[in-house]
């Protein structure tokens, strides 16, 4: 290979040895024309970080989650990150807010927060379609479809999921009812914790990112 920066030969690398810390801007399939260090797309480096993580019973700032801390009752849920602990609270999609998975089979595709699940698993499947329609009018013109060339009309993972599977396929699930706090600032944390310990329980095919707190 060339080097994406000087051209010189990088044997099996993008970029030589001397530019393996150099920033240079390239293609995500992601997030488009964007910065790159040696293979890794910047964006992609800093949302695949776990931020909402519980370490030794403290919160993300270092907090002892105590009694009478907001996190406090939710904590078995949030540091037992196993399958096995985990499935045995998985409910019925409903219009309530908490933590969903979209599963064909045993595999998770992806897991997500909502404050109305039933509301955004009909968008989930929405998107799915349009990706789908989309997908198969490419597929009449030519046979093979490379996915990070399509025009995105909607987000990258619909067209992961309309590629490769089918929407009959797939099931829905509620994996954690998270009740509204009173305070808004707690409940999105809590929301964002659940989020990333269902990730990590769970361990979707198709979440690119670590989570974060829905932007509103
Ligand atoms: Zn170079
Ligand atoms: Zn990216």
């Amino acid at each position: 290979m060339k080097c994406k920066i000087c051209g010189k030969d990088s044997g099996k690398f993008v970029v030589c040895y001397k530019h393996r810390t150099t920033k240079y801007k390239a293609k995500c399939k992601i997030h488009g024309t964007t910065w790159f260090i040696g293979r890794q797309c910047q964006k992609c480096a800093e949302l695949k970080k776990p931020i909402y993580e519980i370490k030794n019973k403290k919160d993300r700032f270092g907090n002892v989650i105590n009694k009478g801390h907001y996190l406090y009752p939710f904590l078995n849920r949030l540091t037992h990150k196993t399958r096995a602990y985990q499935r045995k609270y998985i409910q019925r999609i409903s219009h309530s807010s908490g933590i969903y998975g979209i599963f064909c089979g045993t595999t998770c595709l992806y897991v997500g927060q909502s404050v109305d699940i039933s509301t955004r698993v009909q968008q989930h499947k929405d998107n799915f379609i349009k990706a789908q329609k989309q997908l198969q009018g490419i597929r009449i013109r030519k046979k093979r479809i490379a996915l990070d060339k399509v025009k995105k009309k909607v987000e990258f993972k619909y067209y992961q999921l309309a590629h490769d599977y089918k929407l009959s396929e797939l099931t829905f699930k509620k994996l954690m009812a998270v009740p509204k706090l009173n305070d808004d600032f707690e409940y999105n944390e809590l929301l964002t914790y659940a989020e990333q310990a269902m990730i990590d329980s769970y361990k979707p095919k198709f979440n690119h990112i670590a989570a974060r707190p829905t932007k509103k």
